[in-house]
């Protein structure tokens, strides 16, 4: 299905865009809402709202079962957004789009489908330091259940990954590499590209765990040459419980379903089930189709832009919120690595993360204080927790000074 390109694109003016997101006009604590906590999940603009309670108000209806005409029209919304994430990633057929809960399942789909079939005994499956728990877990869980190992590359103290380390531990028994793209602890955003042909020089497949970079950059997964893409609609202004994973032809047709039920079938006889093309073999059940269409609406809502300028805007930001963090007394940046997303993660001598997460929300200002699901990044750091401010096309300088002002009162309050 043909995806129409927006054309021109939208000119980026996060001032104005802000009436599209309702919730922007929220009063916390008496405050008007200063919402930097984009990495967690964004916002919604009224758009995707709209187009999730419309599916309901009008084409709601099981897809590609029915003869009827409500259910042909819920059918076409939910394969018109599959071209659409597909034209977003640049994914060469929409096929190759595979509809999952977000990219934590995505990932969970490749451990148990790709990993299951393809990983045993002493084969290593290399990680970096600074995933998500997410494209930890599951790795772990194949890990254990195929004797296979698990290999971690680490990185500096800036927060720059080890190029060296990952070439050391891209061994002979490398079966697998799966990296993130942006980490959502430090920002740093990882040469995906290069240690993808360095994997591949070894013939080992990679996935790539986009989460915190499909919102906030142009990705092209054609150009990096991934194997598996996986990232979350919640994130990139889309609803939540609803992401896709990309994967490379062959490999998607090769590996075996993970779950079985309605749809993911050809044919089923007590003696023997065959199942359906990809990617319908892994989606199994009635899916998500309102959040698909929603998630569709949040396509074409980022496509609007020049994800370049996108990026250009939020690094804005990113400088302009170290250099002034720099003026708050006893603020130590947790990763300050070159190349770095719209992010930072920070602590306060002798002040929790969650005490200031605290003070920060009665002054208005949405943050996230922990771990961010990646522990190993924080005992790397020797860190229980940190601060974190994500930034969106929806955010502006003066919400970074709002930060700021609120850090004093914390410093106020802690001395
Ligand atoms: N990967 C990264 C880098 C993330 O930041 C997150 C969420 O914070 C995830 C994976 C998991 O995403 P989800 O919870 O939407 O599946």
């Amino acid at each position: 299905m043909p995806v129409h390109t927006p054309s021109p694109l939208r000119r980026l003016d996060p001032v104005a865009l802000r009436d599209e997101f309702p919730i922007l006009a929220e009063r916390i604590h008496g405050h008007r809402l200063v919402y930097l906590d984009n990495a967690n999940t964004t916002q919604k603009p009224r758009s995707v709202i709209e187009a999730e309670s419309s599916y309901y108000a009008h084409d709601n209806a099981n897809i590609h079962r029915s003869t009827h005409l409500l259910s042909e029209r819920a059918t076409k919304a939910y394969e018109g957004a599959r071209a659409r994430v597909a034209a977003l990633i640049h994914a060469p057929d929409p096929h190759q789009v595979i509809f999952t809960r977000g990219c934590t399942e995505g990932i969970n789909l490749v451990a148990q489908s790709w990993g299951r079939a393809n990983l045993g005994p002493g084969d290593e499956v290399l990680v970096t330091w600074m995933e998500h728990h997410s494209n930890i877990v599951p790795w772990q869980i194949v890990c254990a259940q195929t004797g296979a190992v698990l290999k971690v590359v680490p990185f500096d103290d800036t927060g720059t990954l080890d190029l060296d380390a990952f070439d050391r531990l891209l061994g002979e028994r490398t079966r697998f590499v799966s990296l993130i793209h942006v980490s959502n602890a430090l920002g740093t955003i990882n040469p995906v590209k290069d240690l993808i042909a360095r994997a591949h020089a070894r013939g080992v497949p990679v996935l790539v765990d986009g989460a915190q970079a499909v919102p906030h950059m142009p990705v092209d997964v054609v150009d990096l040459d991934c194997d598996f893409y996986a990232f979350s609609a919640h994130k990139m202004y889309g609803p939540t419980g609803i992401g896709a994973l990309y994967g490379r032809r062959e490999l998607l047709d090769a590996m075996p379903p993970w779950q079985g039920g309605g749809d993911m079938i050809a044919s089923v006889t007590f003696e023997q089930t065959t199942y359906n093309v990809v990617p319908y073999k892994f989606e199994a059940g009635t899916p998500n189709i309102a959040g698909v269409v929603a998630f569709g609406a949040a396509v074409d809502f980022l496509r609007q832009f020049d994800l370049d300028e996108v990026a250009a805007h939020e690094a804005d930001l990113l400088r302009y919120a170290t250099d002034r963090l720099s003026t708050v007394g006893g603020v130590r940046v947790i990763g300050t690595a070159r190349d770095k997303a719209g992010l930072v993660s920070f602590v306060l001598d002798g002040v929790h993360p969650h005490d200031i997460g605290t003070i920060l929300d009665r002054e208005g200002v949405a943050v996230r204080t922990g771990q961010h699901c990646a522990q190993p990044v924080m005992d790397r750091f020797g860190v229980p927790a940190t601060v974190r401010a994500s930034f969106a096309i929806y955010n502006t300088r003066d919400e970074v000074d709002a930060l700021v002002s609120a850090l004093t009162v914390v410093r106020e309050v802690f001395g």
